[in-house]
């Protein structure tokens, strides 16, 4: 019998990773992206390789990472419980449809969930088994496969290359840090495929985390320094958009900086505080 492999796509924005994961006879598609015609070049390849995609797993309900479902109806699409609410409330189809308008791409079509899990527990995907982990921060919803035959760690919007740490909660996103740091060093895979830019070494996706963690320490340390110092909620916004980039990043993900800041200030003071 072949051994699995996988193979990784680009899409035109973000430089955002599609991963299929090829069997004997059908395919597993993590995160099938961006437009239509992207999208459908994996289902191609798959059926050429005598292995059509039978299973989509998404690691999070953002729009760059549910447009492509569309383009596999015959798939079980499964998905973590807090995505698939998502899904079934209409908000991903609502944010892909902002997204086609803004930038102007052909869709495959509305996202839907046939399989619902509790993130944690183990999924089978036809011949796959995949470890799914809570990675949350990025969004609360988030979750990570593992594919612990085929040395794969996939983690959606963490340890990227072409972006900087941003989410709905940076206290969140450090622990998540901290643990993928731990499973890292303890537990390591061969590859870790994150959602946007190239898949990495463990050793290359460890330095990503570190540097990641220390961009959230400093942002943090230098919001609750300025505030336990007598300043006020604009200075302490002022210290945080100082603090460095872990890396460079597209231009159009800049305002994130300042997004942080504001979502790191929530989780310090309350909102009708006036420091
Ligand atoms: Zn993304």
């Amino acid at each position: 019998m072949p051994t699995p492999r996988w193979e990784r796509f680009e899409a035109f924005l973000w430089e955002t990773t599609s991963l299929l994961v090829v069997g004997e006879t059908e395919s597993l598609v993590v995160d099938p992206a961006i437009s239509a015609d992207e999208v459908a070049a994996i289902g191609r390849r798959a059926d050429e390789l005598g292995a059509p995609v039978r299973h989509v797993l998404i690691t999070h309900g953002d729009w760059d990472h549910v447009c492509g479902i569309g383009g596999f109806p015959d798939a079980v699409a499964a998905m973590g419980e807090e995505t698939a609410a998502k899904v079934t409330s209409g908000v991903a189809e609502a944010s892909v449809r902002r997204a086609v308008e803004a930038l102007g791409f052909v869709p495959a079509g509305p996202p839907r969930v046939d399989q619902p899990f509790a993130r944690g527990s183990a999924v089978e995907a036809g011949p796959f088994v995949v470890e799914t982990l809570p990675l949350v921060g990025h969004t609360a919803d988030s979750c990570g496969f593992r594919l612990r035959e085929l040395g794969l760690l996939v983690v959606g919007d963490y340890l990227s290359t072409v972006e900087f740490p941003f989410g709905t909660s940076p206290t969140a996103y450090r622990l998540t840090l901290a643990g993928l740091i731990e499973l890292l060093r303890a537990d390591p895979p061969e590859t870790v495929i994150p959602g946007h830019g190239p898949p990495l070494s463990a050793d290359e996706a460890l330095g990503i985390a570190e540097a990641d963690l220390g961009y959230l320490r400093s942002l943090h340390t230098a919001l609750v320094d300025t505030l336990s110092g007598g300043g006020t909620r604009d200075e302490a916004h002022a210290a945080g958009l100082a603090v460095a980039l872990p890396r460079e990043a597209a231009p159009d993900l800049q305002e994130m900086r300042g997004f942080n800041v504001d979502k790191q200030l929530q989780e310090l003071l309350p909102a009708a505080a006036t420091a």
